[in-house]
């Protein structure tokens, strides 16, 4: 067998420490051994490829380009063989034995000296392979090199400070390393384990792999392909397979880039938003690769989390391979990484909106409230969002939406607010006493049915230099405008109010006169900048039993010439009492309009007590 005798080396002491660091803190996951001997078998392949187009010796020149993975779980191994370049005696030494990296010795001093771990500088070092010590007691590197001369060897190792070096005939070319595993790591030696390791990290490996013989399913690795060589159904598949989806996506983003950085990115909107159809919150699902060997698959500080919605690939060279998923430290890459792409989808998201008016209004009714969580919250991309989120309005009809800056193209002259409503739907909208004086005067209002409509409304503030503004809001000031019917005198509306506001006590901050008003004889406009009735529902809802509500402040605003004002407006010196009871339920009603009345308890009794004065 061996030619001779097998020759001890200590490992060059920067391995050593790194060793340590490998198997003791690095990775939290053992499983990352599989994905780092797999992507250098890979590599191996790879490297043999380019060399089979100018070497024409090349030993065991028809062997398939191939991974083969075998599992043993009596014998408690796993076994990587691959048929790439191999490795000769002194790469052997080389590559596993020495560092080879200049910067390495001072690198290794720091991280000894500040205790610190950094997972970019590693990354540059290449440490993969050493991740296999983590879960092995022995490693046996068996390889034969491309070269036709050079003979086999077995490199072995317990990686505690010494390896061994020894001849072995019968190699064919590759490498195959032997992992036998430490008896608290024994399920690596598990077929079913392997595999859900294999076609979890390894989907998009560019060869073929079989495990205990049974091929493992790959991918081809699609988003670094050419987008003009890609059929839609190719996209289609791959869609599925990476979003374990049964749809087709909505749309999809192809991106590449090669500077400042090297980006492969493909990502998909799904048909259906499942958060709205009440399932759990959405988790990040835009996996992060590595020259096609998955580094992430959840990976949290890459995209905004408002676009948890997308499914897909981004893919980085730049990103170094060999640091854990989870102490990965270069935040910076992956947040300019995110922003790179963020950017990109929300200019498909213009395009898309502008050239296919139909297809996006499906979409944003799926996944709007997406963006306006984006808008509300995500400070980088407010501008660009704002431009994208839609309602209906006054203007359009039931089912159609409007934009801002087509909102903004019809404001009218003098016009220097957005204005907007808050309700459940449409109806109770257009029922309700606040929306009259708006239509009155030709005035646009957005309708809101969406309790984070009020969030994006307050964080935002303003759209070309308008202010949005509640109709509700005690802020809004109307013009006047001809109105129909006589009204009240100035000065009996002055007693009028006076006398309301001394009725009605605190419920009111203040009782005026409007021009608002058409049809209603009185409306409650929200005091409050911050707390508007659908605010206040979230916030009651939220309250625990016994904690006392903050008190509403509204002010009342009366119509001059609405028959109710001026009955009561006479009432006052006929029957005291009553008018009175009238001016109570004046104002609950104008709370219930405004979706702001606590206590309908009161009501019924004074209800009753106005009916028998029938
Ligand atoms: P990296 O892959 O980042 O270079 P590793 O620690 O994973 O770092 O591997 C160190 C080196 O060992 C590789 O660069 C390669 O030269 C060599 N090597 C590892 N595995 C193989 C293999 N299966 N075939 C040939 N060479 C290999
Ligand atoms: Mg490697």
């Amino acid at each position: 067998m061996s030619t001779a005798t097998p020759q001890k080396f200590e490992f060059q002491a920067e391995i050593k420490q790194l060793l340590d660091i490998v198997i003791h803190s690095l990775y939290t996951e053992k499983e990352i051994f599989v994905r780092e001997l797999v992507s250098n078998a890979s590599d191996a392949l790879e490297k043999l490829r380019h060399l089979q187009l100018t070497e024409k010796d090349v030993h065991d020149d028809n062997l398939p380009l191939e991974i083969a993975i075998t599992t043993d779980d009596k014998a408690k191994t796993v076994t990587i063989q691959d048929f790439g370049l191999g490795m000769t005696r002194e790469e052997l030494i080389q590559n596993l034995g020495t560092i080879a990296h200049s910067g390495s010795k001072q690198f290794l001093k720091a991280l000894g000296e500040s205790g610190a771990k950094n997972s970019n500088l590693i990354g540059q070092f290449g440490v993969g392979f050493y991740s296999a010590f983590m879960v092995a007691k022995s490693v046996k590197v068996y390889s034969h090199s491309w070269r036709k001369d050079a003979p086999g060897h077995v490199w072995s190792s317990d990686g505690s400070g010494s390896y061994e070096i020894e001849e072995v005939d019968g190699q064919r070319r590759g490498a195959k390393i032997v992992v036998e595993l430490k008896d608290e790591c024994a399920e690596f030696a598990q077929d079913w384990k392997l595999k859900e390791i294999l076609t979890r990290y390894s989907a998009f490996v560019g060869f073929p792999i079989t495990l205990n013989g049974e091929k493992i399913t790959t991918v081809q690795a699609l988003w670094l392909r050419n987008k003009s060589e890609i059929k839609d159904e190719e996209y289609t598949e791959f869609y599925k397979f990476q979003a374990h989806a049964h749809d087709a996506p909505r749309y999809r983003l192809h991106f590449n880039a090669d500077a400042p950085l090297t980006i492969n990115a493909l990502v998909f909107v799904p048909q259906e938003n499942t958060e709205k159809l009440g399932f759990a919150r959405l988790e990040p699902s835009v996996a992060l690769y590595c020259r096609k060997v998955l580094i992430d698959a959840q990976p949290k500080d890459l995209l905004p989390e408002w676009l948890r919605f997308l499914k897909g690939v981004i893919d980085s060279e730049d990103l170094p391979l060999n640091i854990s998923r989870e102490t990965m430290q270069d935040k910076a890459l992956l947040d300019k990484l995110g922003k790179v792409i963020t950017k990109r989808f929300l200019k498909l998201l213009e395009e898309e909106s502008a050239q296919r008016a139909d297809a996006y209004n499906e979409f944003y009714a799926q996944f709007g409230i997406f963006l306006k969580e984006g808008a509300a919250l995500d400070f980088t991309h407010k501008d660009q969002l704002v431009k994208l989120l839609r309602w209906e309005s006054s203007l359009t009809e039931k089912g159609k939406t409007t934009s801002l800056a087509d909102y903004v193209s019809r404001l009218k002259d003098g016009q220097k607010e957005i204005y907007y409503l808050v309700a459940p739907n449409r109806e109770a909208i257009e029922s309700g006493p606040y929306l009259e004086g708006f239509k009155a005067r030709n005035l646009e209002v957005l309708f809101c049915y969406e309790a984070v409509d009020e969030y994006v409304f307050n964080n935002v503030r303003e759209f070309d230099g308008k202010k949005f503004l509640s109709a509700d809001h005690s802020d809004v000031k109307l013009e006047d405008v001809p109105q129909q019917g006589e009204a009240l005198s100035e000065a009996d509306v002055k007693d009028l109010t006076k006398w309301l506001k001394d009725a009605l006590g605190a419920q009111v901050a203040e009782v005026k006169s409007s021009d608002r008003l058409v049809g209603s004889p009185a409306l409650a406009t929200n005091a409050d900048k911050f707390a508007s009735p659908m605010m206040r529902r979230m916030m009651k809802a939220m309250k625990k039993p016994g904690e006392a509500d903050e008190p509403v402040k509204v002010n009342l605003e009366i119509n001059p010439r609405h028959a109710v004002i001026k009955k009561l407006h006479a009432l006052r010196a006929a029957d005291a009492d009553k008018a009175e009871l009238v001016a109570e339920q004046l104002l609950d009603n104008a709370l219930i309009a405004a979706g702001l009345l606590e206590d309908p308890s009161r009501m019924v009794a004074r209800l009753n007590k106005l009916l028998e004065s029938v």
